[in-house]
């Protein structure tokens, strides 16, 4: 029972200090006070999840049981797998965080068609391309979903019309990835330039 206390508590002090970096710090309340009222107006008063956390749905109890590949094992219905990858991050973060998936889960969950695409695009940049911050904007008619990584001004957009695609936007360059963007880009554009040049100040992404 202890060790489950110590394991607990080692979890939350890790992902707090994920968490730390999206604050930005304030050392006189007036720059606090711009801040905010830079944020209401950049934004237009748009709902913003800044610590969004995708969560894996439930699958079913047919799950619960082993899986192999190559050398690992992995039980998909609790989203675990003995690979070194799988191993740093289950301390790290929370049992159904997309940002667990280790690419044998993530190929395992995407041949058996288990969950949903906003999800596999989630897990698949988490898992090769280190995207594991991500932002959530609500509009009024359904959400947009943002995730960066510290050192690259590239951010990928998660967005749905038909079905959910993934676009990539320069942040710096001001432009999207092979010219390819989404009906309601003009919108996203002003939004997504004011929250990452404006509010995030995310270190090592402006250079
Ligand atoms: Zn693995």
């Amino acid at each position: 029972m202890e060790s489950a206390n110590n394991n607990k508590s080692v979890k939350k002090k890790i992902t707090s200090k994920y968490d730390l970096d999206f604050q930005p710090v304030f050392r006189d309340l007036r720059d606090l006070e711009k801040y905010f009222n830079g944020f209401d107006s950049a934004l237009n008063n748009i709902d913003i999840d800044f610590n969004y956390v995708h969560n894996v749905i439930s699958l079913p109890e047919s799950t619960d049981r082993i899986y192999y590949s190559g050398e690992y094992s992995q039980n998909l219905f609790h989203l675990e797998c003995t690979c070194e990858n799988f191993a740093k991050k289950r301390n790290v973060f929370n049992k159904k965080d997309v940002r667990r998936i280790c690419k044998h889960l993530y190929w395992k969950l995407s041949n058996q068609n288990l969950v949903d695409k906003l999800t596999l695009l989630l897990s698949f940049d988490s898992v090769y391309f280190g995207y594991k911050k991500m932002v959530k904007l609500n509009y009024e008619k359904g959400f947009v979903i943002a995730s960066y990584k510290e050192g690259s001004s590239w951010i990928n957009i998660y967005n749905k019309e038909k079905e959910w695609k993934k676009f990539g936007y320069g942040i710096n360059q001001k432009r999207w990835s092979y010219n390819s963007k989404p009906s309601n880009h003009k919108r996203l554009e002003d939004d997504i330039n004011s929250l990452f040049n404006n509010i995030l100040f995310v270190k090592g992404i402006n250079y």
